[in-house]
């Protein structure tokens, strides 16, 4: 295979010895395009083994040093975007559209990390007590590692990475094997910026490496960003060694459209965020929640959208949707739409019948009616271009629904109503709300994280807690006292 796609250590490429490897393919195509090296555990160890001789000199790089960096590496983002979005396209799947999307997102905290040195400004307290001066400070935990999905290549490890640096960090990045050439485009990015050696490192590879990693002393903290089953043993097995974690997990987004919604509108963005990148976002939204007589006006509204979207290869200008990760991935889709169909769902669109591209792991949009919360398809995470419509009585029962599900990442409501939405705020029990926006993650000045079962630990991901995440705090009680002043006190240290 001509396609090798390696490790990169120490500022370089290093091709894999453990004679492990994962086949890479392109989504639309159907065919291999490269073969992804697998790292052992003797692998891992030795790649942070060189970011914590990184680290050493890393932390004491200047605010100014790091923020001109930082500064370099998004210009190098923007100036190589293209090229970028085609890597995506490429092993991912998704449109090129979306995959500059993707980048765009990413460049946000690229460019909230630039600000560091206001990031990291500690607090001072003048004379705290007679003569004594108290601050705080933030100061890096070692080496940090990132374990990220095949969703979005290149935003995920960028969530991670750029304010793990930024803060003086040594990063190591495990991307998903099934693209993860993105990863190696970003290492040469950091490079050119001037990123000293060792402190971007990749380590390709599976559980193995993985393991690796969640055990391994010199590695102090985990970001991680996956399914749910994942993200628990993630968190389970990272703190029982010690390690800080954020582990961000699934999701099964709904989107409450109450009556007075204007329903083009709410099509429109059903559409969009429950199709868009097949379906495979966690913020996709996987539920439609219509109240009242919403229902009929907003199945009727969606199903006319679908068939002027075109399924295709991603990188073709005029693909509106591409095709799924795997041949594994889309057959597991296409089954969750038989055991709809069978438990009951209206099957209003179908994409298994769908005209499709032969070659490649493409599904048609489906849109399944009356899906009920003893379904699975209402229940389970499906990751597929399958939006399904529940019907509910009233605000509350939409409300109900919602908060009785295990997975708390995003959800939307769409109304005229500001009072409804209000209360729709303040009721529900979701990490991230949309007001007539369906896919509302936060910019990079707030921190995106879900509750319940999206999310193990307690730490949102980038933004001030991401900050907060990969620094540790110090609080320093200082005084200078002239000598001759002093004596011997036993009693405990008072301020008054
Ligand atoms: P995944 O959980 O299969 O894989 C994620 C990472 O974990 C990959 O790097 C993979 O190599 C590794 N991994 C897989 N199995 C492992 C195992 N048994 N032991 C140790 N490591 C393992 O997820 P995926 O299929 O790549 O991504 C899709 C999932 O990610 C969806 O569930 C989606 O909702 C979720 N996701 C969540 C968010 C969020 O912000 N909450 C964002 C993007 C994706």
């Amino acid at each position: 295979m001509a396609n090798r796609i390696p490790h990169w250590m120490d500022g370089a490429v290093r091709a894999g010895t453990s004679g492990r490897t994962s086949p890479v393919f392109n989504p639309a195509s159907g065919k291999q395009s490269g073969e992804v090296d697998l790292a052992s555990a003797s692998e891992v160890a030795a790649a942070v083994a060189s970011a914590k001789a990184a680290f050493k000199a890393w932390r004491s790089a200047s605010l100014s040093k790091r923020s001109a960096v930082l500064f370099a590496f998004r210009q190098l983002l923007l100036d190589g975007a293209d090229e970028l979005a085609q890597i995506i396209t490429a092993e991912h799947g998704k449109v090129l559209a979306d995959a500059h999307g993707e980048i765009a997102r990413g460049l946000e905290n690229v460019e909230f990390a630039c600000g560091v040195p206001q990031l990291l400004k500690g607090g001072f307290s003048e004379q705290a007590a007679t003569g004594v001066d108290v601050y705080s400070i933030r100061q890096p935990l070692g080496v940090v590692a990132g374990i990220t999905p095949f969703n979005f290549p290149a935003m995920v490890p960028l969530w991670m990475c750029a304010n793990a640096i930024a803060c003086g960090n040594a990063f190591v990045l495990k991307p998903s094997e099934k693209d993860p050439s993105a990863a190696l485009w970003l290492a040469r990015k950091w490079r050119q910026a001037g990123l000293p050696d060792g402190v971007f490192t990749v380590v390709q590879g599976d559980k193995q490496a993985v393991d690796a990693l969640l055990t391994d002393p010199d590695v102090k903290a985990v970001s991680f960003v996956g399914s749910t089953p994942i993200a628990g043993y993630i968190y389970e097995t990272a703190t029982r060694h010690g390690k800080r974690v954020q582990a961000l997990g699934g999701a099964k987004n709904h989107m409450v459209v109450l009556p007075d919604a204007d329903i083009d509108l709410a099509a429109d963005a059903a559409v969009s965020a429950a199709y868009g990148a097949a379906g495979e976002r966690c913020m996709a939204v996987a539920v439609a929640v219509a109240v009242g007589d919403a229902g009929d006006r907003l199945v009727d509204a969606i199903a006319a959208r679908l068939p002027e979207l075109k399924v295709g290869d991603g990188a073709e200008p005029d693909t509106d949707m591409g095709p799924l990760i795997t041949a594994e991935h889309r057959d597991r889709v296409a089954s969750y739409i038989a055991a709809g169909e069978r438990s009951g769902a209206r099957v209003v669109v179908d994409g298994r019948t769908a005209d499709v591209p032969a070659e490649g792991f493409f599904l048609g949009t489906t849109l399944l009616d009356h899906v009920r919360p003893d379904m699975s398809v209402w229940h389970d995470e499906i990751f597929g271009p399958v939006l399904s419509v529940v019907r509910a009585d009233t605000y509350e029962d939409a409300l109900d629904l919602i908060n009785a599900h295990e997975y708390a990442n995003g959800t939307a409501i769409f109304t005229r109503d500001g009072g409804a939405a209000r209360q729709f705020q303040f009721d529900v029990e979701v990490g991230m709300v949309g007001i007539n926006v369906p896919i509302p993650v936060p910019v990079a000045y707030y921190s995106f994280g879900g509750w319940k079962a999206s999310l193990f630990g307690d730490m949102h991901m980038y933004g001030p807690e991401g900050i907060n995440f990969y620094t540790r705090g110090k609080v320093v009680t200082s005084r200078w006292p002239d000598p001759a002043t002093s004596t011997v006190d036993l009693g405990f240290p008072r301020t008054r």
